[in-house]
């Protein structure tokens, strides 16, 4: 009987977290889990006889991998692969799959309730903007950004993609117009990053490109902190005391920005949740948590590697 251990330090709802004991009752698959652990001792321990696991945005390391030595298949119930050591996973021969699309609504939800909320003035009683006929840029157009374009449309705003992996049919047919150059999309109204944190992507949101939004332009870090250069923020913001930045993604230098702009500006100009909101929601869980133990069930049953994102060479 295969073993599942479903590892995350940010727990699942419970009802998530009920169904994939359930499915692995219902697949001969035993199942534990360890939830809320402090530290990565707790996390390599819980995972010694593990062959298959399920984690969210958890660590692991090439030590994680050199202790789980019954280890075969990791599945990531998201799309960020990006705290997972995919050359140590490969190199110990297990699959790492993610799950791709299951949380893209939940974030695309998020993000337009808290673009209504900066525009409301976080509804203080004063006058504030609508967001309707807006122009919405998504860097990268991948499932959050599809989700983004669906819900735009009740809000009749015209979408712009820039995603050099996808062909212009292939963005036109999501919905947006494409573009070439990055430059173009911080002529939008809203930008929106969507994208991996990559050697590409790291740091590629910098002050020259935010100088270029137009008055009153809002900028969204739904993605990875990584993507975004803080410094680059905190120096536009003084020169435009007009833009907004809102991040999922934290933002480690607010204490800086603060003194900088003063409280009341900055609490006009950013909004920061308090890190990955965006799949936090209970349909996410299920729609993620579900998907990653049937990944799990088909691969013990018959080899399936659907969505493996890690070298298929071994
Ligand atoms: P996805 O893989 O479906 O889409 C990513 C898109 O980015 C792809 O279309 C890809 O071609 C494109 N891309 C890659 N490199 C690029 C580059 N250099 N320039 C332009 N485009 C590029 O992923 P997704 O599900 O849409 O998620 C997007 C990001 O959001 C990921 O970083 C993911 O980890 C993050 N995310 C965050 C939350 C949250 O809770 N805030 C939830 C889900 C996803």
């Amino acid at each position: 009987m295969p073993s599942v251990l479903l590892a995350t330090f940010k727990p699942f709802n419970k009802i998530a977290v009920d169904g994939i004991e359930k499915i692995c009752k219902d697949n001969g698959l035993t199942f534990g889990k360890i939830e809320g652990y402090k530290t990565q001792e707790e996390l390599y321990s819980a995972a010694e006889s593990a062959e298959a696991c399920i984690v969210r945005s958890d660590k692991l390391d090439e030590e994680f991998f050199n202790r789980a030595k019954n280890l075969k298949i990791v599945v990531r119930a998201g799309a960020g692969v990006d705290t997972i050591d995919l050359d140590a996973a490969s190199k110990h021969q297990v699959v790492v799959e993610n799950t791709p699309g299951q949380n893209a609504n939940a974030v695309a939800e998020m993000v337009f309730a808290l673009l209504i909320a900066m525009k409301r003035n976080h509804f203080d009683a004063t006058s504030g903007r609508e967001i309707r006929g807006s122009t919405l840029g998504l860097y990268g157009c991948g499932n959050v950004s599809r989700a983004m374009i669906e819900v735009s449309k009740g809000f009749a705003m015209k979408c712009y993609s820039y995603d050099p992996f996808l062909s212009d049919e292939q963005i036109k047919e999501c919905g947006a117009e494409p573009l070439h150059d990055l430059k173009e999309l911080f002529k939008c109204d809203i930008v929106s990053l969507h994208v991996p944190a990559t050697p590409q992507t790291i740091n590629s949101i910098n002050e020259d490109l935010m100088s270029l939004m137009p008055e009153n332009g809002v900028l969204v870090d739904a993605a990875r902190s990584e993507v975004i250069d803080e410094d680059s923020v905190i120096s536009i913001f003084q020169k435009r005391p007009d833009l907004g930045y809102i991040s999922d993604v934290g933002f480690t230098k607010i204490d800086e920005l603060r003194e900088k702009i003063g409280a009341a500006q900055l609490k006009k100009q950013l909004i920061v949740t308090p890190k990955k909101m965006g799949a936090q929601t209970l349909e996410s869980n299920v729609n993620a948590g579900l998907t990653a133990i049937k990944q799990i069930s088909a691969y013990f049953k018959d080899g399936s590697t659907i969505h493996q994102v890690n070298g298929k060479a071994f």
